[in-house]
């Protein structure tokens, strides 16, 4: 039995998936089986393993495939479009924007235009300098930030960071730390009521449980660490990122395709990540969260 959750301290766990795991990209699977465990107080699904050190370029080798700045824009630049569609850009000038576990600045790069200020809270050493090269202000955690920062951003972003990290609420406390009164939160993560998930308890279960993310939630789930964490209110929608082709090919092949493989029907095509998303069933969960 694991010790007591970190986020609600309750000792209730159950064991919701005991088999092997993701290390690194598909196809890589752990050797020995693993166990998610259920919080009975929280809801929050957590992983039974090592502490990883994400300061390290051994860990982005672990997410990213590979370490450097080079890689993460390669990576992650593609990325960003979505986020600004989700986010809007309409409210972002003048802003003070912090974005917690910024990685190589794919996003920061992009709204700094606007921004007055752009914090980067960035654990990994080696992409600090190319961050300061992009203008933003760069602190390793969210506890190093000095109190001249503390209450004063205006939107923070933390996309798909906090099933990484050891103490997800010690995580939300410090975002809402530097938020003025009125500030906004986007976080994000995967969804553990991903339709594929549901449907494929073996096969979907080893790709999407991996090393390197210690946390799984919902939307009920992510909300309540929201709250507990201070904020006033939680807001989560979903987001739905591939297409049906790789749904279909998921279900056949039982592994990812990339999109665009099989022909599907514009119609039922328009229709599926609408579907998911209304439904919870979508691969992302998003949350807005108001400090
Ligand atoms: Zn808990």
């Amino acid at each position: 039995m694991p010790n007591p959750c970190s986020i609600c301290s309750s000792d209730q766990w159950s064991p919701h998936y005991r088999g092997p795991i993701r290390v690194g990209k598909f196809g890589s699977l752990s050797r020995e089986p693993h166990t998610i465990w259920r919080c009975g107080g929280c809801g929050a699904d957590w992983l039974e393993g090592a502490t990883l050190d994400y300061e390290s370029d051994d860990y982005r080798q672990l997410v990213d495939g590979a370490a450097g700045v080079e890689t993460f824009h390669r990576t992650h630049d593609g990325e960003q479009a979505h986020k600004l569609e989700l986010l809007g850009t309409g409210s972002l000038r003048g802003k003070v924007v912090a974005d917690f576990g910024a990685g190589g600045g794919s996003f920061l790069d992009l709204v700094g235009g606007m921004a007055r200020a752009t914090l980067a809270i960035e654990p990994t050493a080696s992409f600090h300098p190319a961050l300061r090269a992009g203008g933003h202000v760069v602190f390793p955690y969210g506890s190093d930030v000095p109190a001249e920062w503390r209450g004063q951003v205006d939107l923070a972003v933390c996309f798909s960071v906090v099933e990484h990290v050891e103490h997800p609420l010690q995580l939300f406390q410090e975002i809402r730390a530097l938020l003025k009164p009125g500030g906004r939160a986007l976080v994000s993560t995967p969804n553990r009521d991903d339709w594929l998930l549901q449907l494929l308890p073996q096969d979907y279960a080893s790709f999407f449980y991996r090393q390197v993310h210690r946390w799984y939630f919902d939307a009920p789930s992510l909300a309540a660490l929201a709250r507990r964490a201070g904020f006033k209110d939680a807001r989560p929608f979903h987001a739905h990122r591939f297409d049906v082709s790789n749904f279909l090919l998921w279900l056949r092949d039982r592994r990812p395709s990339g999109l665009g493989k099989v022909d599907v029907p514009p119609a039922l095509q328009a229709a599926f990540a609408p579907a998911l998303e209304q439904s919870g069933r979508a691969d992302y969960l998003y949350a807005w969260l108001e400090a």
